[in-house]
């Protein structure tokens, strides 16, 4: 791991060479505004060698400026997370950051998602966290990131503050698309470190992934259980997050209390509304003795982490850390290992074994049950006799209407044979599937 992992950084470097002059074109490079020893607290780390830095560390100011000036980072979300992210990486010396959110701010975000105000509200959280933290801290760049999936391999690290499964996984998918083998062997300068953080109520987990080397998101898909979007009851009854009692506020108090009336809706751009939930809220708050502690510690260690691999001055967490802080602190890391049959790295099709006289609907069924999969609406399809033919799709109303009786049908009905193969598209992954049939009696 640790021999692969320099051999992954020296080949980074002889592409950040060859991005270079690219990234010039893109005015990344060349800022001098920087204030006097604004680096000084991190040259102590890259400038000296300690007795807990990688054994191959050579102390010299070239780490630094590749983090000034060269190294680009990808962080995805701006939200809770990703807010704590660009601060951290932004204090750090990565200055070529982009971000990327799709979302609006809403009032909900103000109480723990710190680069936002109120006269925000509404307003794209990319490109106010990037004006709040270019305003914040001399010399450095965030650009709000028009997604296009085409351009990821411009990164040199991409971090999710994400809190979404699906939108993870599709993001784990990508960078594995971007691999390339020679005659089987991994090309180490196509692996692009995906650092992941995530939170749920008061447990945390920072990873690392170096895609097709160490476990993927897919691997170790059985630890994630299937996802909540805040059940109502855990708003009126059991909050365990600020925003659960935000929400508590806003759906359930404002309609009872009718604060500034009957019939008025609540208005996020009026300060005096967001004045009352706010109150409301830390009420709420103070009641279950929420704090946002938790995201903060996460989301410092995945910095910590992007640190690490930029400068290779210290092993990386290798590669998986929990905390939790339900009842006391309690943290450990270990090593999540790759799965064989991943369906998402391990490059083999996945047998599926079933009954010929299995119908469709099983099938699909196993797809979306199955805890290693965990698929939200795959789409089926297989060649039958040398013609592409769709066996399920839900996405498109007219297509799942026409394909739906098939769902009833036996796999011998649809005409497929032992060792088909079946291509699965779903949304947890931007690559279409391969399985293999095996027929069992
Ligand atoms: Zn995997």
């Amino acid at each position: 791991m640790k021999l692969l992992l320099f051999s992954l950084f020296r080949e980074k470097k002889r592409r950040v060479v060859e991005l270079t002059e690219k990234m010039m074109v893109d005015g990344f490079s060349g800022r001098t505004c920087e204030s006097e020893g604004q680096w000084n607290h991190i040259k102590k780390f890259l400038e000296r060698s300690g007795p807990f830095t990688h054994p191959d560390f050579e102390p010299s100011t070239e780490s630094l400026q590749f983090m000034l000036e060269t190294c680009k980072i990808l962080v995805i979300g701006a939200g809770g997370l990703g807010c704590e992210l660009l601060k951290d990486l932004a204090l750090s010396g990565f200055r070529n950051i982009q971000v990327v959110d799709m979302d609006t701010i809403d009032v909900s975000n103000l109480n723990r998602q710190f680069l936002f105000r109120s006269k925000d509200v509404g307003r794209p959280k990319a490109n106010v966290a990037a004006d709040f933290i270019n305003n914040r801290i001399p010399g450095c760049c965030v650009v709000p990131y028009p997604f296009n999936a085409n351009l990821f391999f411009k990164f040199h690290i991409i971090v999710c503050g994400l809190d979404s499964i699906i939108a993870r996984r599709w993001m784990n998918g990508m960078l594995l698309s971007l691999l390339v083998y020679e005659d089987g062997v991994l090309d180490p300068g196509s692996i692009i470190p995906l650092i992941d953080g995530g939170t749920e109520g008061f447990k945390g987990n920072a990873r690392v992934i170096l895609p097709g080397m160490s476990a993927c998101v897919d691997c170790t898909l059985e630890l994630y259980p299937p996802q909540v979007n805040f059940p109502m009851c855990t708003i009126a009854s059991m909050p365990r997050l600020p925003e659960h009692c935000v929400e508590y506020v806003r759906m359930l108090l404002w309609p009872k209390e009718k604060p500034f009336g009957d019939g008025v809706v609540l208005d996020g751009d009026d300060p005096e509304h967001i004045q009352w939930v706010y109150q409301r809220s830390l009420e709420r708050a103070a009641e279950f003795n929420i704090t946002g502690v938790t995201y903060r510690l996460t989301q410092a260690a995945c910095a910590t982490e992007v640190f690490k691999i930029a400068t290779n001055a210290y092993i990386p967490l290798n590669n998986y850390m929990v905390f939790n802080d339900v009842d006391g602190l309690y943290t450990y890391a270990f090593e999540a290992e790759r799965k064989e049959n991943c369906s998402a790295c391990s490059q083999v099709p996945l047998d599926l074994n079933f009954c010929p006289c299995s119908k469709l609907q099983e099938v699909l069924d196993y797809f979306t049950d199955s805890a290693s999969l965990q698929m939200k609406s795959p789409a089926i399809t297989a060649t039958v006799e040398g013609k592409n033919k769709t066996l399920y799709l839900q996405s498109v109303a007219s297509i799942e209407q026409r394909t739906r009786p098939n769902l009833s049908k036996t796999l011998k009905e649809l005409g497929l044979s032992d060792g088909q193969e079946l291509a699965v598209a779903d949304v947890t992954t931007p690559q279409t599937m391969l399985f293999r049939l095996c027929f069992t009696t």
